[in-house]
């Protein structure tokens, strides 16, 4: 799917937003951009030019690793909305060297948890059969 600046698609009218658009970290991005993208389809019923969007979203892989240091790695924190671009450098010996990038005390917690002790939240579906 091919967007311009102003997320509408090559369809003249239909917009995209959300991870339709590209992948998002915080639902919060995604409502401020929707909001933007929603102006952007008033513009168009009305006649006039639609805004470029600007990218809410770090778009950062929570394990990336920075490509010229193999003991530095970059992530979103996702505690709150503010989304701070977390920085954390290994020694030698695979050992929280450093952290930056965190705006509050949260967010170093979280650094540190995400390397030592990561957690996830797996969700599914299982099929269930009643039998009466
Ligand atoms: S470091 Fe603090 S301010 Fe920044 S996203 Fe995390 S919790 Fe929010």
């Amino acid at each position: 799917m091919e967007l311009d600046a102003g997320l509408q698609t090559s369809i003249p009218g239909i917009f995209a937003t959300g991870n339709v658009a590209y992948v998002h970290d915080l639902v919060d991005n995604v409502v401020r951009e929707a909001a933007a993208v929603a102006g952007n389809a008033v513009s168009f019923l009305q006649g006039t030019a639609p805004q470029a969007v600007p990218r809410f979203s770090l778009q950062k892989d929570p394990a990336e690793t920075v490509a010229s240091d193999p003991h530095t790695q970059r992530f979103p924190c996702v505690v709150c909305p503010n989304s701070c671009l977390l920085t954390v450098h290994l020694d030698a010996a695979g050992q929280i060297a450093e952290i930056s990038g965190h705006r509050c005390r949260r967010g170093k917690a979280f650094a540190r948890q995400e390397i030592l002790d990561p957690h996830r939240t797996l969700t599914g579906n299982i099929a269930v059969k009643f039998l009466n």
